[in-house]
């Protein structure tokens, strides 16, 4: 029998503005998973998305992880630093012939499925340049998913349970080079998590819907699959997620404990002793309730 990898977590912000209670959730998350396997804790910037990117936010982020005591086991990675493992692992699926250019504008693909849905039919990417640009400009490049079963992806979610996609029919061929020449967020998060030996995989559940495009990467690049957590995404009132753009205000960095407390009352997590008087009990407390947590969810694997 082979021994699995050793346990290898990451936590993997975006800087497009602080580190509010929604991205403060994630990291707990994570953390406490690392810990609970006594395993290594990473993090990466994913700033592959230059536009959105606000100078300062990586660095501020930074700084209130270590003020919350979360300190990472090796120096954070920064996706704007790695776009060549991006362009080599594109290079690679071009050579397989699994990726396409594409000449549809925003317009031309939300037109098609309006067009679509009043048909009753699918809401995916219609494959409308798999067979060429038909004379249009190049602007995007896609990945060609496969048909029927072939197209199913599933994989066990350890906090939401059993999970299915149809890629075909629910996504369509997939944006791996943006129209404004920027890596996919799809195809740099495969990339990175594969290149830092990433076992375990615990995020928000914003990104559960895009689980499956990842696993169907991983597989054309012939990369292992993680194993899956995502915890519920921390909401505004209007049932938004919670972010800079809905009004999310940065933490409090001065009151560490306060925030991580209220962190984890949202993931359920039920701390013996009641509330922890420094950070260091607290993270051992919260490690204990976050292994029976996960142990008491639909998941099946730990
Ligand atoms: N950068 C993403 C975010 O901040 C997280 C990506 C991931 O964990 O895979 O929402």
């Amino acid at each position: 029998m082979s021994v699995p990898p050793p346990y290898r977590g990451r936590f993997a912000p975006s800087p497009t503005g602080p580190l509010h209670f929604g991205s403060l959730v994630s990291a707990l998350a994570s953390w406490l998973d690392a810990r609970a396997h006594a395993g290594a804790w990473l993090v990466r910037i994913e700033d592959v998305d230059a536009p959105r990117t606000v100078p300062g936010a990586a660095e501020g982020i930074l700084a209130t992880l270590a003020r919350f005591g979360m300190h990472a086991d090796e120096p954070p990675v920064w996706q704007s630093a790695r776009s060549t493992h991006y362009a080599n692992a594109f290079d690679r699926l071009k050579a397989a012939g699994i990726v396409y250019p594409c000449g549809c504008t925003r317009k031309e693909i939300s037109d098609s499925l309006l067009h679509a849905h009043a048909r009753h039919t699918t809401l995916a990417y219609p494959g409308t340049c798999r067979s060429g640009l038909h004379g249009k400009p190049e602007r995007a490049w896609r990945l060609r998913v496969p048909d029927g079963d072939a197209a199913l992806v599933e994989f066990d979610d350890r906090w939401q349970g059993p999970q299915t996609q149809n890629l075909a029919t629910e996504v369509g061929d997939f944006v791996l080079r943006r129209a404004d020449d920027q890596w996919a967020y799809q195809l740099a998060v495969v990339v990175d998590d594969a290149d830092a030996g990433i076992t375990h995989v615990v995020r928000g559940a914003d990104l559960l819907d895009s689980t499956a495009r990842q696993i169907y990467l991983q597989r054309c690049l012939g990369v292992p699959t993680p194993a899956y957590l995502h915890v519920p995404v921390v909401t505004t009132v209007d049932g938004e997620k919670l972010s800079k753009q809905t009004g999310a205000q940065a933490l409090d960095s001065a009151q560490p404990l306060a925030a991580l407390h209220d962190a984890a009352d949202y993931l359920g997590l039920v701390l013996e002793g009641g509330p922890a008087a420094s950070l260091a009990a607290f993270y051992t407390a919260a490690t204990t309730a976050w292994v029976r947590r996960v142990a008491s969810l639909v998941g099946t694997s730990s």
